[in-house]
């Protein structure tokens, strides 16, 4: 029993109560209190600007206002917000709304399931309903993968620290090399192709991000998702894309796959679904995968309608190509940026990654990303390392609705701490 904690300030109760666990206030040491698109306040009123949005679940920044205000009229309304899966007006009008404006556009047709409130959630019913599906029991997934920390999930990660905490064995799982993962000369579609003929494993499907949010920003080209796609119709498997971080417009399409023209037979979405940091989650189902049996795969948190409400609001960003082409826009900004930073500081060797605002810059040097993170924060700049165990990429994740005079903001501050650390 600890006594007298009630005088405790600033991060003291953080430090005397959480969990060992907790990670990210161990980068960005202060007590944020308010936030408003891609600025965040702490206690004492210091100012943050936001590159990191919530690992992607903030795509349309802090607290906007549209979707804030949907959400206080439901509330104020008696809106239902517990439900599991029973229906409820506003699980209907997003179902409705995500149809209208993000499939049938796009020609899509996939039965919606809501698998629980998080991205690992979407996961592990793709992972079910493909071994139920195809009824075999091996889920391919890339070096650097990272799909999630509950046991399926955690199976196909490519990070070792984050596969040793499972604490025991991971199966039922094969790792194929990434675009480019053995380089310019070695097509590693072959080398899938050869896995998947020779016996040794029995693929129900292939999983993938487009680009890796977590292990790096490796971008995968649009003309080798195509050949692994086909890969996959040639030998029966299903193809997964996990669109939970490179989707929601992060990537500059809605689905991070669009540019491609490839049509997975699954997709999951999360993080920035309820547009509002909200937990949701969606598993897309081809319409003659979907064999679930009622309640086969079910969770108490299926009805968060208060992300619903949001979510839909948040599709209004989609009926025209307006925020995909900022986002074209603002991605060229920053690629441009980063280039002159990479060869400002040749010593770094660094170099460009990723694709729409899912970028940042990778450099060999030891440790020298997270400085530049570090120095950023003191600076009053919010950015995260990727790149697994290595952290050795700088990732930039700013709100796709940042404005420009934030944008710039940020990037010279990014400017300043490379130049503080570099050698
Ligand atoms: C964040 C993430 C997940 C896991 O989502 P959680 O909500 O943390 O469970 C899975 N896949 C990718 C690509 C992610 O970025």
């Amino acid at each position: 029993m600890v006594v007298g904690v009630s005088a405790m300030s600033g991060l003291d109760a953080f430090e005397q109560l959480e969990s060992c666990v907790r990670s990210y206030i161990r980068s960005w040491p202060t007590v944020f209190e308010r936030a408003q698109a891609a600025k965040l306040w702490d206690e004492d009123g210091r100012e943050y600007l936001d590159f990191f949005s919530g690992a992607g679940g903030l795509n349309y920044g802090h607290n906007h206002e549209s979707m804030i205000d949907a959400l206080v009229d439901y509330l104020r309304s008696q809106g239902v917000l517990h439900s599991l899966d029973m229906a409820t007006t506003a699980k209907r009008e997003f179902l409705e709304r995500f149809d209208k404006v993000i499939l049938r556009p796009r020609g899509m047709s996939y039965r919606v399931q809501f698998p629980g409130p998080t991205g690992t959630n979407a996961v592990e019913a793709s992972l079910k309903l493909a071994r139920k599906v195809t009824g075999r029991q091996d889920i391919v997934s890339f070096t650097n993968a990272f799909h999630g920390m509950t046991l399926g999930s955690l199976a196909l990660s490519g990070n070792v620290v984050k596969r040793e905490s499972a604490g025991v064995p991971l199966e039922h799982h094969a790792t194929a090399p990434f675009d480019g993962e053995l380089g310019p000369s070695v097509d590693t579609i072959a080398v899938l192709d050869d896995m998947l003929t020779g016996g040794e494993i029995s693929a129900a499907a292939v999983i993938v991000e487009t680009i890796q949010g977590e292990g790096g920003l490796h971008a995968a080209g649009f003309d080798w998702l195509r050949r692994l796609s086909e890969c996959c119709r040639r030998h029966e498997v299903l193809l997964m894309v996990d669109d939970i971080q490179a989707g929601c417009g992060r990537s500059g399409s809605f689905f991070s796959f669009e540019p491609a023209g490839i049509e997975p037979d699954i997709v999951c979405l999360s993080k920035s679904i309820s547009g509002s940091g909200l937990p949701m989650a969606l598993t897309l189902i081809r319409p003659e995968l979907d064999i679930w049996g009622p309640g086969e795969h079910n969770g108490t948190f299926r009805g968060n309608n208060a992300a619903f409400v949001t979510a839909t609001e948040a599709l209004d960003f989609w009926q025209d190509d307006r925020l995909a082409r900022e986002v074209q826009r603002k991605s060229d900004i920053v690629r441009t940026e980063l280039e002159a930073i990479a060869s400002e500081h040749e010593s770094t060797r660094a170099t460009v990654r990723g694709r729409g605002l899912l970028i940042g810059l990778h450099s060999p040097l030891d440790g020298l990303a997270s400085q530049v993170c570090r120095a950023a924060f003191e600076r009053g700049l919010l950015l995260e390392t990727s790149g697994g165990a290595a952290s050795d990429v700088i990732k930039l994740m700013p709100p796709l609705t940042i404005d420009d005079e934030d944008l710039e903001r940020g990037l010279a501050i990014l400017r300043e701490s490379v130049a503080a650390v570099a050698p």
